[in-house]
C-alpha cells in the first residue's frame, strides 16, 4: 500500500464532548486535549461572539430575523495563541469581552435560532476537516460532528454542578445561596434541552461520563480511557 493510500485511510482523531453548563466541560476538555497534543475547539465562545455582535449593533438577540441577518454579517472565527483559543469577531480579538452575564444571555437568545447555528456550525465543521481536534458545546455528538470517533456525554448531577458553580463564585467574590445557584443551574438544563433547534441531547453512540463522584483527574482519565480506546480500535492520527 502506499503512503498516499494509508493516509487516506487513517482519519483525524475528533473528539466530540457535550453536557450541560457546569459539567465541566471547558476545563476538562482543555486537559484532555493537551495531554494528546490536539487543539481544544470552544463552540460555545463561538455563540457568545455572536451574541457580541447582535449587541453591539444595538439589536434584540431574541429577535430571530434581525439577528440572524445581523450575524450573518459577522465574521466569527479562532485562532489558537500558544495552543490557546482565541475569539475573533471581525477579526477583534474578543476573547476577554465574551464571559459577562450580558453576553452570556444574548448567546444563549442567538443561539436559538437555526439561521445562527447554521452559520456556526459551518465554520466549526470547516475547522475539523483535516485537523484532529476535540470540540465542546451541545450539538456536537448529535450535529457538527456526528461522525467522531469518539463521543463524550460529559455530566453530573444538578447538586454537584450547582456546589461547584457556588465555589467558583465564592473565589470571585461573590455570595449567591446554594438554593439560587441550583435553581438557575435547573433552568438552564431546561432550556437548552427543549429548544427547538438542535437541543442538549445525548448522542446515540455517546459514552456518558458522569463527574458527580470523580476528581478532575479522574474525569480526565476516563476521557484519555475512551480515547485510548477508540485508537485501539481504529487508525486515528493526532
Ligand atoms: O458553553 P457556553 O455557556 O459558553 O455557551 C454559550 C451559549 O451558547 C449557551 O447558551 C449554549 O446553549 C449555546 N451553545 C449552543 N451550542 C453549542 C455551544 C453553545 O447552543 N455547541
Amino acid at each position: 500500500m502506499s503512503s498516499e493510500n494509508i493516509s487516506r485511510n487513517v482519519r483525524p482523531l475528533l473528539i466530540a464532548i457535550d453536557g450541560p453548563v457546569g459539567a465541566g466541560k471547558s476545563t476538562i476538555s482543555d486537559e484532555v486535549a493537551k495531554r494528546l497534543g490536539i487543539l481544544h475547539l470552544d463552540t460555545g465562545a463561538m455563540y457568545r461572539a455572536a451574541g457580541l455582535y447582535v449587541l453591539r449593533q444595538g439589536l434584540n438577540p431574541h429577535d430571530e430575523a434581525a439577528a440572524t441577518e445581523a450575524v450573518a454579517q459577522a465574521d466569527v472565527s479562532v485562532r489558537y495563541q500558544d495552543g490557546a483559543q482565541r475569539t475573533l469577531l471581525d477579526g477583534e480579538d474578543v476573547t476577554g469581552l465574551i464571559r459577562t452575564p450580558e453576553v452570556a444571555a444574548a448567546a444563549s437568545a442567538v443561539s436559538k435560532h437555526p439561521g445562527v447555528r447554521a452559520q456556526l456550525v459551518r465554520a466549526q465543521r470547516a475547522l475539523a476537516e483535516s485537523t484532529p481536534m476535540l470540540m465542546d458545546g451541545r450539538d456536537i455528538g448529535t450535529v457538527v460532528l456526528k461522525d467522531a470517533p469518539v463521543k463524550v456525554y460529559l455530566t453530573a448531577s444538578p447538586e454537584a454542578r450547582a456546589e461547584r458553580r457556588l465555589k467558583q463564585y465564592r473565589e470571585q467574590g461573590e455570595e449567591h445561596t446554594f438554593e439560587e445557584v441550583l435553581e438557575a443551574v435547573n433552568a438552564r438544563d431546561y432550556q437548552d434541552m427543549h429548544r427547538e433547534a438542535d437541543p442538549l441531547r445525548q448522542a446515540e453512540d455517546a459514552t456518558v461520563v458522569d463527574s458527580s463522584d470523580l476528581s478532575f483527574e479522574e474525569t480526565v482519565e476516563a476521557i484519555l480511557g475512551l480515547v485510548r480506546a477508540a485508537m485501539a480500535k481504529e487508525a486515528l492520527h493526532v
